[in-house]
């Protein structure tokens, strides 16, 4: 896609910093990492989101991650790895190409907001309605 920084990244047009690409995908450093070693995998094809990326390249991402957190866990010795996607504006996706976070923590560093979550008892009937709400869809 023509507009697209991280299409311009796949095809060199603009630098990154790369660790790992095959046929389907590209990993490279992010360069606001929210830890240290923050990691972006993305597919070589242009999608937004999870509503439009093939399931080929999803599983290529995926397969990818695993090399690449294995990677990780070799190189920073992290004590656990986030692995964080984002899909559509109203959770804060910044660059509309479909991209995998891979967030290792270092012990005894900061913490990652998105791992701290409250845990809050939810109401029953609103959990299994929704549920079904969901699963009546698929
Ligand atoms: P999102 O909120 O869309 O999941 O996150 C987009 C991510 O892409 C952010 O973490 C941001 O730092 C990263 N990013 C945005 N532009 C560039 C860029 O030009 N190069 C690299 N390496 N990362 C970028
Ligand atoms: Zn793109």
């Amino acid at each position: 896609m023509e507009d697209c920084i991280f299409c311009k990244i796949v095809k060199n047009e603009i630098p990154s910093i790369k660790i790992y690409e095959d046929d389907k995908v590209f990993a490279f450093a992010d360069i606001n990492p929210i830890l240290e070693g923050h990691t972006l995998i993305i597919p070589k094809n242009h999608a937004a989101d999870i509503w439009e990326i093939t399931p080929e390249d999803l599983t290529a991402i995926h397969i990818a991650s695993k090399k690449i957190a294995s990677a990780i866990q070799k190189a920073l010795n992290p004590d656990g790895i986030a692995l964080l996607q984002l899909n559509g504006r109203g959770v804060n996706q910044v660059v509309m190409h479909y991209h995998l976070h891979l967030v290792p923590h270092i012990k005894g560093g900061a913490d990652l907001p998105i791992t701290n979550w409250e845990i809050i008892p939810g109401d029953m009937e609103v959990i299994q309605k929704t549920a079904g709400k969901i699963a009546g869809c698929l």
